[in-house]
C-alpha cells in the first residue's frame, strides 16, 4: 500500500496512464489512509462507494484510451463546493442538511477530467477562520503534531491535513484573505491561489465575493500545477470569471528564471515574525539569487492598512451573503411563534459565534450613518494597495515574502479575535489586490514545524509565478513527511 501513497500527483497520473497501477487500487490506498488518519477530523464527510465507483469508471476509460488529464486521481474537496446530492455544510451548523442540487463549476470541471471524489473536508465555517476551530463540527489536528495538537492553519485547514497527512491526492481549498497558503503553510505542503477570476465562483458557498478564489492544495508545485489546469477556465454563470486563455502550466515547470526580477517589498519583514521564518526567508532570497534572478528591495507603503481594510470588507460581504441562510430556503430551520423569532432561533442557533461576529461587523460598517465612514473609506484604501501593487510590478516580475508571520500553533491558543485576525497579514494584501499567490514549503523550524514562503506574481501571471515557485522548491528541497501521515 505505502508505495501507492508515495506517488505524488504526476507521478501517479503517469503510472496509471501506463496501467502499472489501477485508479481502484489506488483510490483503496487512499481510503485505507483516511481510515488510519481518521483522528485528525480532516474529512467531514467520507463517500466510500462514491470513489470506488468513480475510479472503476476511471479504470475503463484508461483501458479505452479516453482518459481525462486526472483520470482516476483521488482527491478530497473543502466543503465549500457545492457537490451534487452530497451534503454540502461549509462546516456550518445552518447547513447541516444541505444536499445541493447542482455541481459548482470547478468540481464539475475536475470530474470532467477524470478525479475521483474521496469525500468533503472540514473548514471554517463559511471559510471564516485561519486554524479551523470555527468548523462546527470541532478541530482538524495538524498531522505535524508532536505532543501538542497543533492547529493546521484555516480556513482550509482540512483540505491542507489530508494533503499532507496522505489521505488525499491534492485538495481543493477557497481562498478569500489566506485560507489556501497560510494553511498550506502550516502543513508544510504546496497552496495555490490564483488571480481572482481564473476560477469560477459558481457553485461555491459565499463568503465575501470579491475575494473569494479557488485553488488547489498539493504535495507539489508540478502537482498544483496540474490540478489548476483543470479547476480554472471561464464560466459564463460568473459574472467575474475571465475570458481568458490559461496556457498548460505545466509547461512551465522548468522555464529558466535567469534574469527575472523578484521583488523582497521592506514592509514584510516588521517586528514580532518568527525568528525561523526570517532565516528561511533569507536562504530562499539566496536560493532565487543563485538560479539567476535579481533581487530588488521595493516598498508597498500601504500594506500597514491591508488587514484592517479586509476586516471591514470581507466581513461587510459576507454579512449580505449571509442573509440568505434565513432557515426559509436552506438547512436549519427552528420554528417559532413569529417570523422574526423563527430567524433569530434559526441563526441564533445555526450560526458560531465567530460567523455570527462577522454579520454584526459587516451590518454595522454597511449600515447608514456608518457605511461612508467604514466601507466606502476601506473600498478607497484598498484601491491604494492595488495601487502599490500595479507601481511595483512595472520594476518587478515577483514579490516573495513569508506565508505567515509564525509556524503552526497549538489548538486553542489563540483565543482573542484580533490575534486570530493578525495571522493573516502577509496573504491578505494579494487577495485585496486579486494577485496570484503561492506557499511553498521551504523547511522545518526548531520545533519541528513547516515554514512556507509566499511568491506573489502579477495578475494572471500563473505560468510564470509556477516558473519560479518550482524554481524555488527545487532549491529548497523540502522533502520530509508529518509524522501523522498515513505510512
Ligand atoms: N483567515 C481569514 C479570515 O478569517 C481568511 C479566510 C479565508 O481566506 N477564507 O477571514
Amino acid at each position: 500500500m505505502s508505495d501507492l501513497l508515495n506517488l505524488d500527483l504526476s507521478s501517479a497520473q503517469k503510472s496509471l496512464k501506463n496501467r502499472e497501477i489501477s485508479s481502484v487500487e489506488l483510490t483503496k490506498a487512499y481510503l485505507d489512509a483516511i481510515e488510519k488518519t481518521s483522528s485528525l477530523g480532516a474529512y467531514i464527510d467520507l463517500q466510500k462507494d462514491y470513489a470506488l465507483e468513480m475510479a472503476k469508471n476511471s479504470d475503463k476509460k484508461i483501458n479505452q484510451g479516453v482518459a481525462g488529464p486526472l483520470e482516476g486521481i483521488p482527491i478530497g474537496v473543502k466543503d465549500m463546493f457545492c457537490t451534487k446530492d452530497i451534503k454540502t455544510t461549509a462546516s456550518s451548523k445552518i447547513l447541516e442538511n444541505f444536499y445541493p442540487t447542482y455541481e459548482s463549476t470547478v468540481t464539475q470541471n475536475l470530474w470532467n477530467d477524470g478525479a475521483v471524489m474521496l469525500g468533503k473536508l472540514s473548514c471554517d465555517e463559511f471559510a471564516m477562520g485561519s486554524s479551523n476551530e470555527t468548523a462546527a463540527k470541532g478541530n482538524v489536528i495538524n498531522p505535524w503534531s508532536k505532543t501538542i495538537p497543533m492547529s493546521p492553519g484555516g480556513s482550509s485547514g482540512g483540505s491542507a491535513a489530508a494533503v499532507a497527512s496522505r489521505s488525499a491526492l491534492a485538495a481543493t481549498g477557497t481562498d478569500t484573505g489566506g485560507s489556501i497558503r497560510q494553511p498550506a503553510a502550516f502543513c508544510g505542503i504546496t497552496g495555490l491561489k490564483p488571480t481572482y477570476g481564473r476560477c469560477s465562483r459558481w457553485g461555491i458557498v459565499a463568503f465575501s465575493s470579491s475575494l473569494d478564489q479557488a485553488g488547489p492544495l498539493t504535495r507539489t508545485v508540478s502537482d498544483a500545477a496540474i490540478m489548476l489546469n483543470s479547476m480554472a477556465g471561464y464560466d459564463n454563470k460568473d459574472s467575474t470569471s475571465a475570458n481568458l486563455e490559461m496556457p498548460d502550466l505545466t509547461s512551465y515547470l522548468d522555464k529558466s528564471i535567469k534574469g527575472k526580477k523578484i521583488g523582497i517589498p521592506k514592509e514584510y519583514t516588521q517586528d514580532g515574525i518568527s525568528e525561523d521564518i526570517v532565516s528561511f526567508y533569507e536562504t530562499s532570497i539566496q536560493f532565487l539569487k543563485d538560479s539567476g534572478a535579481e533581487i530588488i528591495p521595493v516598498s508597498l507603503p500601504h500594506t500597514k492598512y491591508a488587514l484592517p481594510v479586509y476586516y471591514i470588507i470581507a466581513p461587510a460581504e459576507a454579512s449580505s451573503n449571509l442573509a440568505r441562510y434565513d432557515g426559509v430556503r436552506y438547512g436549519t430551520r427552528k420554528e417559532a411563534e413569529s417570523l422574526d423569532d423563527m430567524y433569530e432561533l434559526t441563526r441564533g442557533e445555526g450560526f458560531g459565534d465567530e460567523v455570527q461576529r462577522r454579520i454584526m461587523i459587516g451590518t454595522y460598517v454597511l449600515s447608514s450613518g456608518y457605511y461612508d465612514a467604514y466601507y466606502l473609506k476601506a473600498q478607497k484604501v484598498r484601491r491604494l494597495i492595488k495601487e502599490d501593487f500595479d507601481n511595483t510590478f512595472e520594476n518587478v516580475d515577483f514579490l516573495l515574502t513569508p506565508s505567515t508571520p509564525s509556524t503552526a500553533f497549538e489548538l486553542g491558543q489563540k483565543q482573542d479575535p484580533l490575534t486570530m485576525y493578525l495571522n493573516d497579514i502577509f496573504t491578505v494584501p494579494a487577495s485585496l489586490a486579486g494577485l496570484p499567490g503561492i506557499s511553498i514549503p521551504v523547511g522545518l523550524d526548531k520545533a519541528g514545524l513547516p515554514v512556507g514562503i509566499q511568491l506573489i506574481a502579477n495578475s494572471f501571471d500563473e505560468p510564470n509565478l509556477i516558473s519560479v515557485a518550482h524554481t524555488l522548491e527545487k532549491s529548497a528541497n523540502f522533502n520530509v513527511i508529518a509524522q501523522g501521515a498515513a505510512k
